[in-house]
């Protein structure tokens, strides 16, 4: 049907002229529609009545002009208007009105408007279009002499026209409501023919044939019947305002401010400038908007490995991949009893625990490669953590260890050392001025448990792995961040299943509902697709002053970015450490791709191949793209020198090796 909606008839009723109101006409013009502006309740009731408007806008933004609700009800006191659209412009804060079901936030900016009038005319005009033209319809119906009857989907009988009454013999009020199986069927019709008719329709197609229908005296009658599913037009029709439903939530996010002010500015800018912020609203349209375009960066296969392996995921065959893993404390371990207990060799490699050059590989070796319980215990204390939840050594203690039990000490990256790592990195950072500033002591705790737990049960493959193999991890959390949002999850389950060791049992509810909030969310930041959003946003927020830093939402951003460089501090450890970690990581991504090959899965990181990585220049790569930048703004912020001079001191290592063409982590011996 021909619904008339270029020719939209627009009423603007604004007692004064301003932007807001100049905004609709210049929208109007732009839309095609006809406008009429009036400036008191009664011009606009007189227009009104001449010209039927099939939208009414309303200045509902000051009451001292006239009283927009009287004027509302005088047209809804016209008959015609029953398929008029009224809408008020309110003030941004007003929460509900009685008589307009449709309200437009002020906002002049001429884009915004004119966005509003096409959602109204696509949306409720429209609407009210149909129900004009839905009358109009069932008049024809009424006057037809053929017998029509409408069923709902599930076949109850909606209507039927006076021809279906007459012919049948059925009054309308003995049908409607009932179910078409209910109404007795003629036995002339081939018995399958119910059936054949009933999964054409199924099919969305029409049916058309002789039918033999019963009247209500008994006697069959031949018919020539067509029968028509209706589907696309509710369908589609219900879409559509849901859709304007959506968009008219979304008008005020902080993202379509941004846009609508730059819009605005658009309109009085010189040409260049309105061109250059055309480039820039098409940025800000994408959603991606933390993440740098990858491959225009670098064309270095490296590179493009790390972030392919690291950031993406690729999809293409799907085998199944298991991690077996406890879960539970080994009954076989034997422990320190509390902190004073602790051997003397291992108390001694502690003993400079606070210090950024410490040695933790010595810790690995001494505790037998359960490093994280003891400097789990020595951090924990001097953080006074205990104390903060409330809990006993001996639950911490066994907390630890079934942590540090639940990291794969077969992995030769992703085990208990590196977490131990983490933790002494977060342990470190949270010492610094600046951050102690910024933070809480629930942050501190949460940031210490968070680095402990970040990599549990670790499998020693990436998540690009875990996606291609089709791995029950991948699958439970959708191919999305699975492996952090598998350590958060299993650390909550392993810590609070037993009350052994559940070092949560004796804080407050609404405190434990806190912690439990920033531990997952810095346990998810340690995702590397994020790595950028993660970055910028914080380099975004250190640029304010620190008043502004010190809300919640900056200290979110301060915690992410400290438990990030903890995770991956290892470029900026001594040479030495730097230099084992480079190994360790290397070993578990060519152990990768082996089993990529045995597997016939895709090589996530072809250049991870131990017969021909360099590993020079995949340090070199990962430094580049990952690390100097995010040090460079951690450093400003919390004051690294010492950590910043490592990190020039192993670049400039990997350089040398790889200016001498060498691939190894070493050079040869002389
Ligand atoms: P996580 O798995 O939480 O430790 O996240 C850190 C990511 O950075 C991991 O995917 C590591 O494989 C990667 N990574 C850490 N250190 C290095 C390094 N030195 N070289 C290359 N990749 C690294
Ligand atoms: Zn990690």
């Amino acid at each position: 049907m021909c619904l008339p909606v270029s020719l939209l008839q627009v009423l603007l009723v604004f007692a004064k002229e301003d932007s807001q109101s100049n905004g609709f006409c210049w929208a109007c013009e732009k839309a095609n529609f006809r406008c009429s502006m009036a400036r008191t309740p009664e011009s606009a009731l007189e227009c009104f009545l001449e010209k039927h408007h099939d939208l009414v806008i309303i200045d509902h933004r000051h009451s001292r002009h006239f009283d927009a609700e009287a004027l509302c009800r005088s047209i809804r006191a016209v008959n015609s208007s029953e398929n008029t659209v009224i809408v008020a412009v309110v003030k941004r804060y007003v929460i509900s009105f009685f008589l307009f079901v449709t309200r437009y936030v002020e906002n002049a900016n001429m884009m915004a408007c004119y966005n509003e009038l096409l959602q109204l005319e696509h949306g409720e005009v429209r609407a009210q279009f149909k129900l004009r033209a839905g009358n109009a319809i069932f008049t024809a119906l009424e006057q037809s002499q053929e017998a029509i009857e409408i069923t709902s989907e599930d076949q109850v009988i909606q209507y039927v026209n006076p021809a279906y009454e007459s012919i049948m013999g059925y009054q309308q009020g003995e049908l409607i409501g009932k179910e078409i199986i209910e109404v007795p069927k003629s036995e002339k019709n081939k018995p399958d023919l119910l059936e054949t008719i009933n999964s054409c329709i199924r099919k969305g197609k029409e049916w058309q044939g002789i039918y033999y229908a019963k009247k209500k005296n008994g006697d069959s009658i031949q018919q020539n019947v067509k029968i028509t599913p209706v589907i696309g037009q509710g369908g589609s029709q219900r879409r559509h305002s849901s859709m304007a439903r959506i968009h008219s939530m979304t008008i005020e996010a902080p993202i379509t401010k941004v846009i609508n002010i730059i819009n605005a500015a658009q309109e009085s800018s010189p040409m260049p400038v309105a061109e250059a912020l055309d480039r820039v609203l098409e940025i800000l349209r994408t959603t991606e908007l933390y993440s740098p375009q990858l491959g225009t960066k670098d064309e270095d296969p490296h590179t493009n490995d790390l972030v392919g392996g690291l950031m993406t995921v690729s999809r293409r065959s799907f085998k199944k991949f298991e991690t077996t893993q406890p879960h539970h404390l080994p009954s076989h371990l034997t422990t320190p009893l509390s902190l004073s207990d602790i051997p003397p060799r291992i108390a001694q490699t502690m003993e400079n625990e606070d210090s950024w050059d410490f040695d933790i590989f010595n810790l690995e070796a001494a505790t037998l490669k359960r490093p994280l319980t003891y400097l789990g215990l020595k951090i924990f204390s001097r953080f006074g953590v205990c104390e903060f939840l409330n809990c006993p050594e001996a639950t911490l203690r066994s907390w630890l260890q079934v942590i540090e039990a639940n990291y794969h000490s077969s992995n030769s990256y992703h085990n208990s050392t590196h977490a131990a790592d983490v933790l002494h990195a977060t342990a470190y950072f949270l010492c610094k001025e600046r951050v102690k500033q910024s933070l809480d002591p629930i942050d501190e705790v949460a940031a210490l448990i968070a680095a402990t737990v970040h990599d549990v049960d670790h499998p020693g493959r990436t998540n690009s792995f875990l996606c291609n193999a089709g791995s029950e991890l991948a699958i439970l959390y959708n191919d999305t961040a699975v492996l952090e949002s598998h350590h958060a999850a299993l650390a909550f389950q392993i810590t609070t299943r037993d009350d052994k060791c559940n070092i949560f049992k004796n804080i407050e509810r609404n405190e434990y509902r806190t912690l439990r909030q920033a531990i997952i969310d810095m346990v998810l930041a340690t995702e590397m697709t994020k790595h950028f959003e993660h970055v910028n946003k914080f380099v975004n927020s250190i640029n304010k002053p620190l008043a502004a830093l010190e809300e919640n939402g900056n200290r979110i951003l301060v915690k992410r970015m400290l438990i990030k460089c903890a995770d991956i501090s290892n470029p900026c450890r001594p040479q030495e450490l730097c230099i084992e970690w480079a190994g360790r990581i290397s070993e578990e991504y060519f152990a990768q791709t082996d089993e990529e090959k045995r597997q016939g899965l895709p090589v996530v990181m072809p250049v991870f191949d131990r017969n021909t990585c360099s590993i020079p220049k995949s340090q070199i790569s990962f430094i580049d793209y990952f690390i100097t930048d995010m040090f460079d703004a951690w450093d400003a912020f919390a004051d690294l020198p010492n950590l910043m001079q490592h990190l020039d001191n192993n670049f400039k290592y990997w350089k040398g090796l790889d200016e001498r063409k060498l691939h190894s982590l070493r050079p040869p011996p002389e």
